[in-house]
């Protein structure tokens, strides 16, 4: 691709993100992957939630992870592929992966099938939510194709192996220039590209050049550095003082659930896989094999998540009018499930929200 072309695709992902309303009057085609664990109990509520919204969408219901595995012997269908090639566009809930075994994770296989390379992970504090912390407001942007998810293990000799950590100008170019897009877009005011350079100088060095590079082109948002560990700990004691947050594939996997711990925990953060193609929208959390199927789970985290969908899809009133039903719901705090200190189940809370839209 060249320069040129890659830039005008960049600028084609961020605008889609604002609007792709469907022109044809049908019903929008939408992947709709319930997965493992909580997920068909959260992608369900979220479901309910979007109908709600008087927008027509035509769910694809597809199988995939461990109850795909358990149904037609494989954890990705030909189904599912043919499906999301489609529609390019998915509601997912988590896919179960095995720990130090099994198959490789399905989330990381959609995302770099699809080649969705930027993660974003918007990360509010809520009136309601009692935490240490009030008016966190951070965009996590992480890149979603390379780094040590490059899959590339092995044993050198026995008791002795290697995972490469792979990172490239191209992937490490767009993703800072996915994020100075989006501060520039939503209004941000600063970018943090988070790091451990001091040890990783080549890898994590190349990460910095090119994102330094890019913030050289966006004079307005002010561009800083961190190490990971000392960003941990600012994060811990001082979120207020980031704004958006730029990271590699596995430090931004761990940060984000950092930040997820600030402000209530992992029920109630978003997020969204971006492409130049397509997209595929899905909680933080993962399966809760803890809480799963006991009718509990928070399902705010996929409500916001179908929210960030509309956004996508050119739904952006209804976006807006689900992030405010849910606020009020927090905020009036009469139900709430466990994790943020009530007492209501999944379907209380999603039945909640859903009066609250209606309010509105
Ligand atoms: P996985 O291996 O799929 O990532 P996990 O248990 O390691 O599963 P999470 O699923 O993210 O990781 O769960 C971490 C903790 O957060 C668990 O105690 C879980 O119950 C809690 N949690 C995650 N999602 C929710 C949710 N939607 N509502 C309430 N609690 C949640």
């Amino acid at each position: 691709m060249t320069k040129k072309s890659a830039s005008a695709s960049i600028a084609t992902s961020i605008s889609s993100i604002r609007a792709r309303r469907s022109k044809s009057g049908r019903d929008r085609a939408v992947t709709l992957i319930p997965g493992d664990g909580v997920g068909p109990e959260v992608t369900s509520a979220a479901v309910a939630v979007i109908a709600a919204t008087g927008v027509k969408v035509k769910w694809d219901r597809q199988a995939a992870g461990a109850s795909a595995f358990r149904r037609f012997g494989t954890p990705v269908p030909d189904a599912l592929i043919e499906s999301l090639r489609r529609t390019r566009v998915a509601l997912k809930g988590p896919l179960e992966t095995q720990v130090a075994e099994g198959w490789r994770s399905i989330n990381v296989y959609l995302r770099r099938s699809f080649d969705l390379y930027a993660n974003i992970r918007p990360t509010m504090s809520f009136a309601g939510v009692h935490t240490p912390f009030r008016n966190v407001n951070l965009i996590v942007v992480r890149e979603n194709t390379e780094d040590l998810y490059s899959g590339i293990e092995h044993e050198v000799a026995p008791g002795v192996v290697e995972s490469i950590k792979v990172i490239t100008a191209r992937a490490s170019t767009r993703i800072a220039k996915f994020a100075f897009e989006y501060a520039r877009i939503h209004q941000r005011k600063s970018v943090t590209a988070i790091h451990k350079a001091n040890i990783m100088k080549l890898s994590d060095g190349l990460f910095l050049k090119c994102a330094c590079t890019i913030a050289g082109k966006y004079p307005g948002i002010r561009y800083q550095e961190q190490i990971v560990d000392a960003a941990c700990m600012r994060l811990v004691t001082d979120p207020g003082s980031f704004d958006m947050l730029l990271l590699e594939n596995l430090y931004g996997d761990i940060v984000s659930d950092l930040c997820a711990g600030l402000v209530g925990g992992l029920g109630l953060v978003p997020g969204a896989n971006y492409g130049d193609k397509g997209a595929i929208f899905e909680a933080v959390h993962g399966t809760a094999p803890d809480i799963a199927g006991k009718g509990i789970a928070n399902p705010i985290a996929m409500i916001l998540s179908s929210a960030m969908m509309l956004d996508y899809i050119g739904h952006q009133e209804a976006g807006n009018k689900i992030r405010a039903a849910t606020g009020s719901v927090l905020r009036a705090g009469r139900v709430l499930t466990r994790d943020v200190g009530g007492k209501a189940s999944t379907e209380e809370v999603t039945a909640a929200i859903i009066r609250a839209m209606r309010r509105t």
